[in-house]
């Protein structure tokens, strides 16, 4: 997100260029199902929380996320357009974690800019702390709340899409999370209590564009794709650190 404010024409060029070519070769060969990767982002500063699907969308406070909020829209008019096509947008929340057999993680290219793999790489000692990013929001610690989801449980989540569209559901709008909000100090404390590693961190000043709360209401999803999370914060925590662990260095050239 903050990378598409540096760099705004390189979103827009590869997220909504990238999709309108993929949705013409698609309807081109008669493919006229997807799953979109949305995001809670889309929500903007979140009118009511728990957010549900019904909460509007707002604001974008970056490019980012304003290209997954303009290819909702686009796909549900295509929709709209020829019945034919089944789109289901996933909303993810904040996916964490990794595969349980520490063989598939997360290794961003160069200094992490979400909060786990920064917390994986102070924990293995390639940085040195973690900078929690403000701790005056209106939350019951202070610092910033989120809804973390295990990755798998996101996986699993497509799964269940794809079988929704197999039942042709037209259009299909889902929050995928856990419907549980924790803070920056709660998945630090989490990722230190479950691993026993040390993450030393200090409070920075607020990150531009971020707001205090986000978790969501996952009832939806339930209802209507059958799909729950059955990962904890603890699968979360554990599943990070141990793909990390067994690869310090990522995956090197
Ligand atoms: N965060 C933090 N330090 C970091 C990265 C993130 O304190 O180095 C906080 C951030 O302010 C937010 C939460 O962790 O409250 C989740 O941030 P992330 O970037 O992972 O996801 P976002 O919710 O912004 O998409």
């Amino acid at each position: 997100m903050g990378e598409s404010v540096e760099k705004p024409w390189e979103y827009y060029e590869n997220n909504i260029s990238g999709t309108l070519t993929l949705v013409d070769v698609m309807r081109h060969h008669g493919c006229k199902n997807i799953i979109f990767s949305s995001s809670a982002t889309v929500y903007g500063d979140p009118v009511e929380i728990p957010i549900t699907e019904n909460c509007p969308k707002g604001q974008c406070t970056n490019p980012y996320g304003w290209t997954k909020s303009m290819l909702e829209q686009v796909l549900m008019d295509i929709q709209k357009a020829d019945s034919e096509w089944n789109v289901v947008l996933l909303r993810y929340f904040n996916p964490v974690g990794a595969h349980p057999s520490g063989r598939i993680g997360e290794n961003p290219n160069g200094i992490p800019n979400n909060l786990m793999p920064y917390i994986t790489q102070v924990a293995i000692g390639k940085r040195k702390e973690l900078g929690v990013f403000g701790n005056d929001y209106p939350t019951p610690d202070g610092t910033g709340v989120r809804d973390y989801i295990h990755v798998c449980d996101l996986a699993a989540a497509h799964v269940c899409a794809l079988q929704a569209i197999a039942r042709r559901c037209g259009i299909g709008i889902y929050n995928v999370g856990t419907g549980h909000g924790y803070s920056v100090l709660d998945m630090v404390k989490a990722f230190v209590r479950v691993n026993g590693v040390d993450v030393p961190y200090s409070i920075k000043p607020r990150r531009a564009g971020d707001i205090a709360t986000c978790y969501c209401n996952p009832a939806k999803a339930a209802a209507e794709l059958g799909w729950k999370a059955r990962y904890g914060i603890d699968d979360m925590v554990r599943d990070s650190w141990h793909w990390q662990s067994l690869n310090p260095d990522g995956y090197p050239e």
